[in-house]
């Protein structure tokens, strides 16, 4: 991988790029399908990634007309990353399997490993025959839409594809890797005045909050809106606390230690509580829900900002649903993409039709807000929220992190990337922005 590396850092043009050797073979973590029983009878939360991730050479895939191969300088740790890894709620081979059914290119998906990772930034390898936009040699991060634009249902909203799959998790090839196959219309250009690993964190992450906060196929805020944060600091929460300072909003971030309490704070978000020195005990017991704590939660946001919420950004799941359905405001919205501490949620319907209010589904984002939330980042308008940066060697360690919360934000991890601070091709707009405002979250 020398010769990529060497005309990645010398910035080679389109021509040298597409006259590189491509190996056969790659650098990829992996989850393999003879492992997938591994953890069968044991707690989710004693489930160790670093026992079913590895690191290990795989074959480089044929690429598709409207594929493209690239080299990847840096990937992250998303949520789904533990899921694959601890094989919750499902095993993700059966997606593999059911994706090779397809056609015969996807054939190729189906193999007794999965490439995981959802996220990219790199540069382009190959382009297949029917690839438009894009050239070897461009600059770019992937956000993880999958979608067969040959089928109808992806034409209004591609989310709402029939088989619309998330790249690396319901896909093989994905982020963790040297090397990466995606569809053309996953790319989106890098912002220029970030390294690698900032711009590698952001894709998944901040076109979910995006779509969930900002567009209208989620809770589409509005100036002066109070919308309540869980896990404000977290991967997706602490894009959602940007969007709403930056929509005019006034967030309510919701945290678990003093030391995120800190990092909210200097987001700008003056609305803070923890949950852990709060105490709150919204369940008695497995099945009973504690409806006096619901009530003590809400007059804990009455009493920091004077209002109910007008918007929950829901994705605990089963240990806060009760509750983030009880306090928003009368004819307010509850928007959920996950369900972390379990899925199968209890809300009091009677507050929920007498007080007519709303609950919207969100997952990931199409391309045009994958687009818009990228487009924001390279503006400089919304800051990636890297905290840490492990090596692909050690992605099984950085999962566990993540499956444990022992991290805020996002957790970046060098692929072919020799270390860290490279890949910065606009410094004045870096000096603009501030690093300040791109270290927030960076571990001292
Ligand atoms: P992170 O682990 O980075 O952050 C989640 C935060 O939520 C935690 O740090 C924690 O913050 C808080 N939290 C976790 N459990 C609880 C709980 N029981 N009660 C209250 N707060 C809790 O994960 P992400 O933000 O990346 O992802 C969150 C969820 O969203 C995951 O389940 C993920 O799979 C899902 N997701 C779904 C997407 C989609 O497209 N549908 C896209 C991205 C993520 P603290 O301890 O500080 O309170």
């Amino acid at each position: 991988m020398r010769h990529i590396l060497e005309a990645i850092e010398q910035r080679a043009d389109s021509a040298t790029f597409a006259s590189l050797a491509i190996p056969e073979s790659y650098r990829a973590a992996v989850v393999l399908k003879s492992e997938q029983e591994t953890f069968k009878g044991v707690p989710s939360n004693q489930k160790d990634p670093r026992k079913t991730v590895h690191v290990q050479d795989v074959p480089v895939p044929e690429i598709a007309p409207d594929e493209v191969l690239i080299a990847v300088m840096a990937s992250s740790i998303n949520f789904n990353t533990v899921w694959s890894s601890i094989f919750e709620p499902v095993s993700t081979f059966g997606s593999l399997a059911r994706l090779a059914r397809e056609s015969e290119w996807a054939k190729r998906h189906d193999r007794d490993y999965q490439v995981m990772g959802s996220d990219a930034s790199g540069v382009v390898l190959r382009v297949g025959s029917a690839v438009r936009n894009w050239k070897p040699g461009d600059r770019i991060t992937v956000h993880c839409n999958h979608v067969d634009d040959q089928d109808p249902s992806s034409h209004d909203d591609s989310m709402l594809g029939s088989n619309q799959r998330i790249w690396g998790y319901e896909t093989n090839f994905g982020g963790l890797a040297d090397l990466s196959v995606v569809k053309a219309n996953q790319l989106m250009p890098k912002p220029e005045h970030l390294t690698w690993e900032e711009a590698a964190v952001n894709a998944l992450c901040n076109s979910t909050s995006y779509r969930m906060l900002v567009s209208p196929n989620g809770a589409h805020m509005k100036q002066g809106d109070v919308v309540l944060i869980w896990g404000a600091t977290g991967g997706i929460g602490a894009y959602a606390t940007q969007y709403v300072l930056n929509g005019g909003g006034i967030p309510v971030g919701v945290v678990s230690s003093p030391d995120k309490a800190e990092i909210l704070r200097a987001m700008g978000c003056e609305a803070v509580i923890d949950r852990s020195a709060a105490g709150y005990k919204f369940w008695n017991d497995d099945n009973t829900h504690n409806e006096a704590e619901w009530r003590r939660f809400g007059a804990d946001i009455r009493s920091l900002v004077g209002e109910d919420p007008d918007i929950v950004f829901e994705h605990p799941g089963r240990s806060t649903f009760g509750a983030s359905m009880y306090v928003v405001k009368k004819g307010g919205t509850v928007v959920t993409c996950a369900a972390t501490s379990g899925y199968m949620l209890e809300f009091d319907n009677r507050y929920f039709w007498m007080r007519l209010k709303n609950l919207v589904g969100s997952h990931f984002a199409n391309y045009r807000e994958a687009w818009e939330a990228n487009r924001l980042i390279s503006k400089g308008m919304i800051h990636p929220v890297l905290s840490q940066v492990f090596d692909l060697a050690d992605t099984g360690e950085a999962a566990y992190q993540v499956h444990k919360n022992m991290h805020e934000g996002k957790i970046g991890v060098l692929c072919m990337a020799p270390k860290e601070g490279l890949g910065v091709t606009n410094p004045e707009l870096r000096a603009k922005v501030g690093e300040k405002n791109l270290s927030l979250f960076r571990r001292k």
